[in-house]
């Protein structure tokens, strides 16, 4: 045995937010947790930022606390349509989503999670150890928990192709300074425009004095023209400061339904990106990131130290539940033949009854949907976390 040996009940890989929010969960339920990264926090993360208030109330976010020196912005309506085609302003009146900058959200919650950190190392070697596991040669533990995005190493261990065989989302997008007077962009108002075959869609978020742009979409092919094109149109409308477009970032990730990633086995389990769990319509993730975080974290913890992949079954069971079922959701507009898809596009987007109730409501706020309880929300309901009214 090594003497610099780490051993822990946990081993979390990957610190973002569905890894520190099942960190922070074991930790309240009395676990002794490590989460590993391969960098060192503040790090950026290629994201346009936009939480739900059940994202707030799930991780008992105090937001008092977490507005003190950080970017929050309070969004209370959008401006949506079609990319090209003139586009309508949908007000709710009351704070509907909150913006939110990643190298500082994913910093706070991992921060607060109460976990030991092993930062800056990523994960290069995975083996079986007993029931448990040792990782890079030198941590030792009884469960490990794949939080590492798409390309986590625990989601390749598991057998997941990945990067390779995958129907992903691929987009690309900027983060800047904009304090340029002469760009139009609301802060309270983020821009939605979906592309004219609703294969995708493209963003123009203002956050405080930082403004996001990006469009994601199926597949990687012809991106970066779509990318180009979506700016140019903005500029035109006096949505991006004057000047060149800004170097953009790419990332690809999985929506829910759309890959087969195996996501359990004995003493092992995925959550978050890892596991492939983004809405499919909105390609929100950071909402089943936590709460995947939260679903295996009760389960891990109930266990009492059997990780058995019969007794992980029931965190399967729990996802399904809360995302649905693994396959081509029939609401997606994804799993309808292109053309059908194009003239869904034109017609019935471009309606602002169905771009309020069906996308916004449904496909982006979840507005149905109430918040995920979690020992974080039982532990904030003292404090001072301002619950945002939805209105469905
Ligand atoms: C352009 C774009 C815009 C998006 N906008 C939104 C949005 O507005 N709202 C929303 O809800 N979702 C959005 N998403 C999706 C969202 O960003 C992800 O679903 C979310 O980050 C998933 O969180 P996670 O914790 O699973 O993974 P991540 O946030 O990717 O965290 C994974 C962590 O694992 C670490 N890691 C990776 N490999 C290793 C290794 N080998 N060893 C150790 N550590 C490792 C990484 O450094 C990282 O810190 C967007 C995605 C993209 C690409």
């Amino acid at each position: 045995m090594n003497r610099h040996t780490t051993r822990c009940d946990v081993l979390v890989v990957g610190g973002g937010p569905a890894g520190s929010t099942c960190a922070a969960e074991l930790v309240r339920a009395g676990l002794d947790v490590v989460v590993i990264d391969k960098t060192h926090f503040p790090r950026d993360k290629t994201c346009a930022g936009w939480i739900t208030p059940q994202v707030v109330s799930t991780i008992g976010l105090d937001l008092e606390d977490y507005a003190r020196g950080r970017v929050l912005q309070p969004i209370s309506g959008f401006v949506t349509g079609v990319i090209g085609a003139e586009p309508h302003r949908i007000r709710y009146g009351d704070t509907v989503s909150y913006g939110i900058r990643r190298c500082e959200f994913d910093h706070y919650l991992l921060e607060r999670s109460g976990a030991r950190l092993r930062l800056d190392e990523p994960v290069e070697r995975i083996e079986r150890q007993g029931a448990g596991w040792r990782v890079n040669g030198d941590i030792e533990s009884a469960m490990l928990v794949g939080a590492g995005g798409h390309f986590c190493p625990v989601a390749s261990y598991l057998g997941a192709r990945v990067g390779r065989a995958e129907r992903v989302i691929a987009a690309q997008e900027a983060e800047f300074l904009a304090q340029d007077d002469s760009c139009l962009a609301r802060p309270e108002e983020p821009e939605l425009y979906f592309c004219r075959n609703l294969s995708g869609y493209g963003w123009c978020f203002r956050k405080g004095d930082f403004l996001n742009v990006g469009l994601g979409r199926i597949g990687h092919h012809g991106l970066a023209g779509s990318v180009r094109e979506f700016w140019d149109w903005l500029a035109e409308r006096r949505r991006v400061p004057a000047g060149p477009m800004p170097r953009m970032k790419g990332h690809a990730y999985l929506l829910h339904g759309f890959g087969a990633r195996r996501r359990i086995d004995d003493a092992i389990a995925l959550v978050g990106d890892a596991a492939g769990l983004a809405y499919p319509q909105s390609g929100e993730g950071i909402r089943p990131a936590v709460e995947s975080g939260v679903l295996l974290a009760r389960v891990i913890a109930a266990a009492a130290g059997d990780y058995s992949r019969v007794r992980l079954q029931v965190y399967i069971a729990e996802l399904e539940r809360r995302l649905g079922e693994p396959g081509i959701p029939p609401g997606s507009a994804s799993s309808l033949p292109s053309r059908l898809r194009a003239l869904l596009g034109r017609n019935v987007i471009a309606q602002p009854w169905f771009a309020r109730r069906v996308v916004l409501d449904r496909w982006f706020l979840h507005a149905h949907e109430s918040a995920l309880p979690s020992l974080a929300s039982a532990g904030a309901a003292g404090q001072t976390t301002v619950q945002a009214p939805l209105r469905a």
